[in-house]
């Protein structure tokens, strides 16, 4: 079980004694949250249901920066080329544990082999992205959240030239989808960021972005403007999803409820609760980091600061400074291991003047990824009523209005086929699954 705020958890209404309802969501995320408030705003019957609390998990220990820049997976000979440094430990962005190196081998093939990666998916990305962003804004306003949302872009540090030019691919992507940024040289950025060391070339400046003070409170006040519109949240560990005349029955740990649809936006554990229908997700785990630095001495930090060559992002939460590592590449429940966040730290402290660690351990969490690097909004294939939410990687934060609003309207049926296409579960499971049965239900089992 995760560890959540007892505090947090009592502001929410639970109600595990609801038996039927019009449908069911799965995991109270950042996703789910905004897929129940999506759903909620048309007006349907609505039932969150979290074995935790609301946020508490991966859309907790995020960076907070909500973007409407592609996020762009590096594939083919840009993998081919980072390769060494990777299987030598030496890639500041990207880990792989040992121990995982066959799985991930089959997926780094997956990516070489993949000449699409970046370009034509990561512009399908980056339009519900600008959706999601404008969505954020309005429906934050709506949830009395404005007060942790910063409007100060979002800051790609360049330490040095060379650096910058390394970083050609993804401004090209920039560029290309018509992402709003501004260059700026070495004066432009002390201006900017006084709290950053002198001594850096350049960076970049992603003008229509912004970050939050603290993302699990944005959850909290989302879920509570939910609860507000008349949607109810039941604390409780779902076990399994089985047929139910034309409808589903969702198992729960205690008891279940019926349900004419059931939307599945578990994050991480999303493959839990598809296996026992006979659907293998190809889930696999961008575990991250993250540690609170008090603020040191001088200028604090004013906005999310991404040191591309340390791989890391630090930005000021209501915490402290929160430093998140990159990418590593591990099974979802293996043990931490900090040594990553810890370098990236160390980076951190040599650009910006920070104090002690708040804390003594690192939070750790997994990005939801999926191999095509976008997400899978939809139906499930051949179950009539069950839904897809899930897969958000690196962007589950900025994506959860737009891909909250975008399931709803396909829910709905009013979703335009180019909008929705790219994002088509379907596509996971090329080969049609055969009709559920009542036998094949149940038991979530870790994969
Ligand atoms: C280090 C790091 C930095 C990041 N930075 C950013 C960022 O700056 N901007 C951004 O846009 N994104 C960022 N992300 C990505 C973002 O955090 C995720 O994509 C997003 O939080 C995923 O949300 P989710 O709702 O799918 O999953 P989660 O937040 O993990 O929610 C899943 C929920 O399902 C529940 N659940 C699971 N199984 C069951 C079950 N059987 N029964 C009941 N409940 C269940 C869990 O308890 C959990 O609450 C970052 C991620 C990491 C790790």
């Amino acid at each position: 079980m995760p560890q959540f705020r007892a505090t947090a958890l009592a502001r929410f209404r639970i109600d595990r004694t609801v038996s039927m309802v019009d449908h069911v969501i799965v995991g109270a995320g950042i996703i789910g949250i905004c897929s129940a408030l999506a759903l909620r705003r048309a007006g349907l019957d609505v039932l969150l249901l979290d074995r935790g609390a609301p946020g508490a998990e991966t859309s907790h220990g995020n960076t907070g920066v909500l973007v409407e820049s592609p996020w762009r997976i590096p594939g083919g000979r840009e993998l081919l080329r980072r390769l060494p440094r990777i299987l030598l430990g030496r890639d500041r962005a990207v880990r792989i544990a040992p121990g995982h190196w066959p799985a991930a081998a089959a997926l780094l093939v997956r990516m070489m082999r993949d000449p699409d990666h970046d370009a034509t998916r990561a512009v399908a990305l980056h339009r519900l992205l600008r959706t999601s962003l404008t969505l954020h804004r309005t429906w934050i306003a709506e949830a009395e959240a404005t007060n942790i949302l910063r409007e100060t872009g979002w800051l790609k540090l360049f330490r040095t030239s060379k650096v910058a030019a390394g970083f050609a691919l993804d401004l090209e992507l920039l560029r290309r989808s018509g992402t709003v940024h501004r260059f700026l040289d070495a004066g432009d950025l002390r201006a900017l960021e006084p709290a950053l060391a002198p001594g850096c070339a350049g960076g970049l400046l992603l003008e229509n972005a912004c970050s939050l003070s603290s993302p699990r409170t944005l959850s909290e006040r989302y879920m509570a403007h939910f609860l507000r519109l008349g949607g109810r949240f039941a604390q409780t560990a779902v076990t399994g999803i089985a047929p139910d005349g034309a409808g589903w029955r969702i198992l729960h740990s205690d008891g279940c409820v019926s349900a004419g649809s059931v939307v599945v936006a578990a994050g991480p554990w999303s493959a839990d609760l598809l296996a026992p229908l006979g659907f293998r997700l190809p889930m696999f785990f961008e575990r991250g980091y993250h540690l609170h630095l008090s603020p040191g001495p001088g200028p604090s930090l004013r906005r999310p600061v991404h040191d591309i060559a340390g791989g890391y992002v630090m930005t000021p939460q209501s915490a402290g400074v929160r430093v998140t590592s990159g990418v590593e590449i591990a099974a979802r429940d293996a043990p931490p291991q900090e040594a990553q966040i810890r370098r990236a730290v160390q980076a951190a402290r040599a650009l910006a003047a920070l104090g002690p660690p708040v804390e003594d351990r690192a939070w750790m969490g997994s990005r939801p990824s999926l191999p095509d690097g976008l997400p899978a909004i939809g139906p499930l294939p051949g179950r009539p009523g069950i839904w897809l939410n899930v897969g958000h990687h690196h962007v589950g934060l900025s994506l959860a209005a737009g891909s909250g609003d975008l399931l709803a309207r396909r829910m709905a049926g009013t979703a335009a086929a180019d909008e929705a296409s790219p994002f088509e579960p379907g596509r996971l499971w090329p080969d049609a699954p055969r009709p559920a049965s009542a036998e094949e239900t149940t038991d979530v089992r870790p994969l």
